[in-house]
């Protein structure tokens, strides 16, 4: 039986030479493959209380709507500067060559909602951090961290569990 990893092809040289690049609009386009991310990125928090799942642009709004309607609850974007039309709050973040910034409606959590946080990727973290940022100035506390595709190599994994986050990933 194929797995989630089978579903997701590499691309050589995007979007720089030198670079391996994950593409899981595979995954996504297969309505099996689609299903068992979905169904398998769940199965950690059966048993845990999510009021809200927040999703990082771009990919992890494919991954968060998906989930969030399973769980019956809402989707919260965390979006790159000065995509959301209203008041935000925001947060920095350093890239290998300089900096971003992600924001997150000022009202989209309230305090104590468990937020479950998606994406597609974790690399060096810095995205993840960022986001996990956000939701606890929000005042919402991060139950979870859930992606398909973990590269611990990088570094990001362990900076998130030095966050003191349960981070969990369908494949390396
Ligand atoms: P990090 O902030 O952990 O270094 O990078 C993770 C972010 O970059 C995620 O939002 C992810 O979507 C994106 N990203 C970086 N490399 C890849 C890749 O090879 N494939 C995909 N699909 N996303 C990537």
């Amino acid at each position: 039986m194929k797995t989630v990893k089978d579903y997701i092809r590499t691309i050589v040289d995007f979007p720089h030479e030198g670079i391996m690049f994950r593409d899981v609009t595979t995954l996504f386009a297969d309505p099996r493959g689609f299903r068992m991310c979905i169904d398998q990125m769940l199965h950690p928090y059966a048993g845990t209380r999510i009021d809200k799942v927040a999703g990082l642009e771009a990919r992890g709004f494919i991954i968060g709507g998906a989930i969030a309607h399973q769980l019956s609850v809402g989707f919260i974007p965390i979006r790159k500067k000065g995509k959301l039309p209203g008041a935000t709050v925001s947060e920095a973040y350093q890239l290998e060559y300089g900096e971003a910034v992600m924001e997150v409606h000022d009202d989209a959590i309230q305090p104590g909602e468990k937020v479950l946080l998606v994406d597609d990727l974790l690399a060096t973290g810095g995205t993840a951090a960022a986001g996990i940022k956000l939701i606890e100035r929000l005042g919402g506390e991060v139950v979870g961290c859930a992606f398909i595709i973990d590269l611990p190599e990088i570094g990001g994994h362990a900076k998130l569990e030095k966050m003191g986050m349960d981070v969990h990933a369908l494949c390396a």
